[in-house]
C-alpha cells in the first residue's frame, strides 16, 4: 500500500473513531473526484429503523466524505422493485442496495445462513460470528454476483408472531396458514403448517380477513405500527425462527474498488455504524411498544409451550441438514455457522444467560 493510501486510510479510521464533533470537519477531504452513487432498499419509503436507517447511512458518508461521495437512497419500488434489489446492484444498475439476504434464497440457497437460523444465534452471536470468518465466507459467496456484502443491522430477537388462535402443541400448526419467510418457514412447512408469501403491504388485510391464521413480523416496534393487534389476540413469543436477523448493504464490487480507498474504509465504517445503531433503535424501542400493546391494546402475550418449542427445535435441526445438503456452499457455511455456534455456548451460559436470569 502506498504511503498516501496508507494515510488515507489511518486518516478516516481515525475520523470514524473520534465522533460525531470531529465528522463535522470535513475541510481535510475537500478537493478530489466526486462520486454521485445510487441506493435501492426493500423497505417501504416510510419504514423507520430500515429505511431511515439506510438514509442516515447516505447522510453519514456525505458528511464523513465532505461531500466526495453522495448517494441518493430510493425505497423499494420506487426505482427498482425491492425484489430487485439484488439484481439491480449486481448488475450495476445501482451501486448499493439494502435487504436481508434471505430474501435472496433463490439465487443463493446459503444467503439465508447470513440473516437468521432457526434456534441460531442472537444479533451478538451474528455480529461476532461475522466478525470472525463469517463475513469473508459472506463475501466469497457473493463474489461470483460482483457483490460485496457488509451487515447493516439488526433487528435483535424477534417475536414469534401473531396468531388468530391459541397455539398449544405442534397439532396446532397442522394446516396452520402461516406468513413466514426463510428457514424459519421451511420448520413451519415441516411441522405441517402451510407457508405463504406475501408483501408487507398485504400481510394486515389477509390476517384481518382470515387469508392467513398467523403472521410474524419483526418485534413489538414494528408490530405495533402494522397494527396485528387489530387482526389477531395472541401474540406469540420467543421468535424462535429469527433469534437475531441480520440486514445486508450490497455494494457492485466493480463500483467499490473503482473508489479511492479512504471512500472504501468510510463506506465500511458507515455501514458499522448503521449496524450498531439499527439494533439500538430497535432495542430502545421495543420496551415501550411492549408494554403499549399490552397496557392500551390488551394483547394476549403468550410464550410458546416448551414441548412444541422442543419438538420446533428437532424440526429445525433436521431442516437445516437438509437444506444444507442440497448445495455445496450452503453445507460450508452451515458448517461453519454450528461449529462458532458450538464454540460460544459455553461463554453465553456463564455470561449473558446467567446474568439475565438473575436480573430479569
Ligand atoms: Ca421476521
Amino acid at each position: 500500500m502506498e504511503r498516501r493510501d496508507f494515510l488515507k486510510r489511518t486518516g478516516t479510521a481515525a475520523l470514524c473513531a473520534a465522533g460525531a464533533a470531529s465528522l463535522r470537519a470535513p475541510a481535510v477531504w475537500a478537493g478530489g473526484e466526486r462520486f454521485a452513487w445510487n441506493m435501492v432498499t426493500t423497505w417501504p419509503p416510510s419504514m423507520s429503523v430500515l429505511q431511515t436507517g439506510a438514509q442516515r447511512f447516505a447522510e453519514r458518508v456525505r458528511e464523513m466524505s465532505g461531500g466526495r461521495l453522495q448517494i441518493q437512497v430510493y425505497a423499494g419500488g420506487e426505482l427498482v422493485p425491492p425484489m430487485g434489489v439484488f439484481d439491480a446492484v449486481a448488475g450495476g444498475t445501482v451501486q448499493l442496495g439494502s435487504g436481508a439476504s434471505y430474501y435472496w434464497a433463490g439465487k443463493v440457497p446459503a444467503a439465508q445462513w447470513f440473516t437468521s437460523v432457526p434456534f441460531g444465534l442472537n444479533a451478538q452471536g451474528m455480529n461476532s460470528w461475522l466478525e470472525s470468518g463469517g463475513l469473508k465466507l459472506w463475501e466469497q459467496i457473493y463474489d461470483p454476483f460482483n457483490l460485496v456484502p457488509r451487515p447493516f443491522g439488526n433487528t435483535g430477537m424477534q417475536m414469534g408472531g401473531w396468531f388468530r388462535k391459541e397455539i398449544n402443541s405442534v397439532a396446532d400448526f397442522q394446516g396452520l396458514k402461516m406468513r413466514i419467510p426463510g428457514l424459519g418457514g421451511k420448520v413451519v412447512a415441516r411441522a405441517g403448517g402451510t407457508v405463504v408469501l406475501l408483501p408487507a403491504a398485504e400481510i394486515f388485510t389477509s390476517l384481518e380477513r382470515g387469508v392467513i391464521d398467523a403472521t410474524e413480523w419483526v418485534g413489538p416496534l414494528h408490530d405495533l405500527r402494522m397494527g396485528f393487534h387489530k387482526a389477531a389476540p395472541y401474540y406469540y413469543y420467543p421468535g424462535w425462527h429469527e433469534p437475531g436477523s441480520c440486514l445486508e448493504l450490497l455494494i457492485n464490487k466493480k463500483a467499490y474498488l473503482s473508489l479511492p480507498g479512504d471512500l472504501q474504509v468510510l463506506i465500511d465504517c458507515a455501514a458499522m455504524e448503521c449496524n450498531m445503531r439499527t439494533l439500538s433503535e430497535f432495542e430502545a424501542g421495543n420496551g415501550a411498544a411492549l408494554e403499549e400493546l399490552v397496557e392500551k391494546h390488551r394483547v394476549q402475550v403468550r410464550r410458546f409451550p416448551d414441548s412444541l418449542l422442543g419438538t420446533l427445535k428437532k424440526l429445525a435441526d433436521e431442516t437445516l441438514e437438509e437444506e444444507a445438503a442440497k448445495d455445496k456452499t450452503s453445507q460450508l457455511v452451515h458448517t461453519a455457522f454450528k461449529k462458532f455456534k458450538n464454540e460460544i455456548r459455553g461463554w453465553g451460559a456463564i455470561s449473558e444467560k446467567a446474568y439475565y436470569e438473575l436480573i430479569v
